[in-house]
């Protein structure tokens, strides 16, 4: 059993940049390409016109090929050394993802075993010091510290956790809960 504390991390506009794919494809629907201030608040495909693009997230081979969110994957990285690190992401309503989440996984953070992938629908059972997510639902249910991660989709969620710009104020965060916890780094 590690003494490690223990994070649990979401994937998608966290770890897994979904927005360019997005607006790629509400591209060749429209015609039009949104900038960020046009979905502010809100999904991209939440509106009325425009949800029929969720359905892409059915398909087979959608989030097999998402680019990493701005240094992600160095911090990740760092984070392994002193965190027990959980993916856990709310998949299963998708099933053709399953096997492109795990690969994805494979491919850009092989340090983090299979043990640790949790694909699930409903986070609430985690058990963790920490969750990092873009979803305020999933931190409101979890115990431990969250850490809402920044999106179009969340600027106006209000909740008990702190608000996470980048990975660069994630990195500086935990080196402030590493010292807090007398680890030296
Ligand atoms: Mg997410």
């Amino acid at each position: 059993m590690s003494n490690k504390k223990r994070i649990a991390l979401d994937m998608d506009e966290v770890i897994a940049d979904v927005i360019p794919k997005f607006l790629d494809l509400y591209e060749a629907e429209f015609g039009q390409r949104l900038t960020t201030n046009d979905f502010r608040g809100r999904k991209i495909y939440d509106t009325p016109a425009a949800y029929k693009i969720r359905n892409h997230l059915f398909d087979k081979g959608f989030f097999r090929d998402l680019p990493l969110m701005a240094n992600s994957q160095e911090v990740v990285r760092w984070l392994h050394d002193y965190y027990d690190i959980y993916i856990i992401t709310a998949a299963t309503e998708f099933k053709n993802s399953l096997e492109d989440k795990y690969e994805w996984l494979e491919e850009h953070f092989s340090f983090i075993p299979w043990q640790r992938y949790i694909f699930c629908g409903d986070k609430s059972f985690m058990k963790a010091d920490y969750m990092i997510d873009d979803k305020a639902s999933h931190l409101a249910k979890f115990d431990g510290k969250g850490l809402l991660f920044s999106a179009s989709h969340n600027v106006e969620s209000t909740g008990d956790f702190t608000r996470m710009n980048s990975w660069l104020e994630i990195k500086a965060f935990f080196e402030e809960e590493l010292k807090k916890d007398g680890i030296v780094v």
